[in-house]
């Protein structure tokens, strides 16, 4: 699956990360060889809390952030082949590292085929094999751009997106089940057109003329490479980013592509059909396998017009040339030089990176990609312990109690919406680490040969494709730990989902900076006990409060709690929108109202249930540092953040998270306890007038 591919499906699934903020380039393997041992830098510890990583000579009350990451941040360089660097991407550094030492021991094990070892171990070689790849060239992707080449009647549209599809290319058009957000115990399938390769802002933004730029060259190139003359390669290319732009603006926004509102748009095949009739849908489904099919959910409507418009008034050789780019762009990473490099290439330029990754860390990340499921089930038997996933599970168990505390004493709640909160904590399925031993996905089926790069991604998109497309009109069994690269037991991670209102840790977040195996209970608590309270109040952010209990889009607010939990978390987007992110942008409030809910909902969670464990007994001071002051400043190093201009922006533009630097400090002004921690008074930078702090959860 694209990375474009799966975006769409995340956005749709609803998922509430504690991160986003993997691109494109984290699922693929470039060809370019460089040698193992300059790769295994680890990046400079240590990984969790530390007093040395404070600057003291920063007041808190001035600038809260420098005070407690201040002689760290000064210390960190941006790795060359990183968007950005922190707690978070040094954890996924040093698990990449021990991935990888795996996945070396895997490729030599000689294990049963159809085990994890041998499928992760093979895929490895198959993608190191850069001399086998170099020969193939573009041979192995000739039938499908000769099928693009000739495709001219809406059913051949239908047949090349569905191949696509299957094969986990670039497809026009996408059909996938999801749950359904008004019955959470059934599918629908889900139809989305595809297209497109930057974010909706980047086709217009003044500020991405660098991307768009970058992007019309890499398309020349490509172009001219598969045997067009430059001229012919650059109008192509003008064609290309015109048609994307076309099919983009009319889109739902990120914000928009997640309210069940906007997107329940519940339909007949003939009906999506009107919408659409230059894609014969009944072909498309037919060749994707689909029977019977009676009923659609077109997510957004104006993004399947848009669709139409361009099939209907582009003429024929324009979408054959667009065919075409979809075909290679979406393959080209699993192709052999120069295909791979020039789309490494203009990624790391897109990004800024000084240099790509090396290869054999691609790979890893390909795997991780791909084969998610043995990958993990070898991390977790080798690096994740039961002691870990045992004490983590009973910090869950106070932190839940902790949260329902709070409701019962929530000022705001009336008494039906209090109960059916109470209802919807109570039912949430939270599990630690990895899935249970029935619900890892069974990839042993999937044929994974050692010298078959392309084949072995096509074979695994083909199985995921049927798994899912098979379990249409089954009962709705949720998968966990699932969805790469942002929520499988080897992400760094955390993520709450409302439609099965289900929260999953990951293995691999259980670890310094996030959690220390009996270590200091300030600091525990307010960072992996804070990612758990940040999960459990997502189901109560401006979000996952619009689906109930069993996970279906329903209202049980009443009018009055309604109009309390909007006046609350409008001083939020306020005080949010304030934060600039670079010079003359600023963090966009709205988009971030859910993370920062959390965030607020995390860490007050974690203080008050520190408090509790402790008897409302501060311990000795350490390092010169109350409890609570080591527990707001252990949530501050968190977040220590540090990220490329173009990083910065494709955050502030797409990502419902605040930016780091804004995630360790905005939250905690609106906690009393952080303002008495730290002695802050009126006409402090950091102070919060009491009228002014969202209490919330
Ligand atoms: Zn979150």
């Amino acid at each position: 699956m694209t990375s474009r591919f799966s975006r769409s499906l995340q956005a749709l699934a609803c998922l509430s990360l504690l991160t986003a903020g993997t691109t494109l380039s984290a699922q693929t393997a470039p060809l370019v060889e460089r040698p193992t041992r300059a790769a295994a830098q680890l990046p400079p510890g240590p990984l969790g809390y530390s007093a040395a990583h404070m600057d003291r000579t920063v007041s808190p009350r001035v600038d809260f952030y420098a005070f407690a990451t201040g002689n760290w941040l000064n210390n960190l360089e941006i790795p060359d082949a990183e968007t950005d660097i922190g707690g978070f991407s040094m954890l996924k550094a040093t698990i990449k590292h021990q991935l990888l030492s795996l996945t070396l021991q895997a490729s030599v094990s000689g294990a049963a085929k159809g085990s994890p070892e041998q499928q992760v171990g093979d895929f490895y070689r198959a993608a190191m094999n850069t001399a086998r790849l170099d020969q193939l060239g573009l041979e192995p992707l000739k039938p499908a751009l000769a099928a693009a080449t000739a495709a001219t009647t809406p059913a051949d549209l239908a047949r090349h997106s569905a191949q696509q599809l299957i094969d986990g290319g670039g497809p026009l058009l996408v059909a996938w089940p999801i749950t359904d957000a008004r019955d959470s115990t059934r599918r629908v399938l889900m139809l989305v057109a595809g297209g497109t390769q930057l974010e909706q802002n980047q086709y217009t933004d003044a500020a991405s003329q660098r991307i768009r730029d970058l992007y019309r060259a890499y398309i020349t190139r490509m172009m001219q490479q598969a045997g067009e003359s430059p001229e012919q390669a650059a109008a192509h290319a003008r064609t290309i980013l015109a048609i994307e732009t076309e099919l983009s603006a009319p889109r739902l926004t990120p914000l928009q592509s997640r309210d069940p509102a906007l997107t329940y748009n519940v339909m007949t095949v003939e009906q999506a059909q009107a919408l659409l009739p230059t894609v014969d849908l009944g072909e498309l489904l037919g060749q994707l396998g689909y029977k019977a099919i009676d009923r659609l959910q077109v997510t957004d409507i104006e993004g399947i017009r848009s669709l139409n418009k361009v099939l209907q008034t582009r003429s024929r050789e324009d979408v054959q040339v667009f065919l075409r780019w979809l075909t290679l762009s979406g393959n080209a990473r699993l192709l052999g030089q120069p295909w791979f490099g020039m789309a490494e290439d203009y990624e790391r330029q897109r990004d800024q990176l000084v240099r790509a990754e090396p290869r054999e860390e691609q790979v890893v990340n390909a795997i991780a990609m791909q084969l998610f499921h043995p990958l993990s089930r070898l991390y977790v038997k080798t690096y994740f312990s039961d002691a870990t996933r045992r004490d983590v599970s009973s910090m869950v168990a106070q932190i839940r109690s902790e949260f329902e505390v709070r409701l019962r004493a929530n000022p705001w709640l009336d008494e039906p919406t209090r109960q059916q909160a109470l209802e919807k904590l109570q039912r949430m399925d939270i599990q630690v680490g990895y899935p249970k031993d029935s619900d890892w996905i069974d990839f042993s089926g999937v044929d994974i040969r050692p010298d078959d790069h392309l084949g072995n991604n096509q074979r695994i998109a083909a199985f995921r494709f049927r798994r899912d497309r098979d379990r249409l009109n089954q009962p709705v069994q949720p998968d966990r730990f699932s969805n790469p690269p942002y929520t499988t037991p080897v992400s760094v991670n955390a993520a709450y989902s409302p439609p099965s209102n289900s929260i999953d840790i990951t293995a691999a977040i259980l670890q310094p900076p996030f959690y220390t195996p009996g270590g200091d209970k300030a600091v525990n608590y307010c960072t992996i006990g804070a990612v758990i309270g940040h999960e459990l109040t997502h189901g109560f952010d401006s979000n996952g409060r619009l689906y109930d209990a069993a996970g279906n889009v329903k209202d049980w607010w009443t009018p009055a709690a309604n109009a309390e939990f909007g006046k609350r978390t409008q001083l939020l987007v306020e005080q949010f929108n304030q934060y600039s992110v670079l010079p003359g942008l600023v963090q966009s409030g709205r988009l971030t109202l859910t993370e920062n809910t959390a965030d607020l909902g995390g860490i007050t969670l974690a203080h008050a249930a520190l408090n509790r464990a402790l008897k409302g007994k501060q311990t000795p001071r350490v390092d010169g540092l109350t409890t609570d002051q080591r527990c707001f400043v252990a949530w501050a190093q968190l977040w220590t953040f540090k990220a490329r201009t173009e990083r910065i922006r494709y955050l502030a533009a797409n990502d419902f998270h605040a930016l780091g630097f804004l995630r360790g400090f905005g939250p905690l002004r609106n906690l009393d306890a952080f303002h008495k921690a730290f002695g802050t008074r009126p006409g402090d930078p950091m102070w919060l007038a009491p009228a002014q702090r969202a209490r919330i959860w």
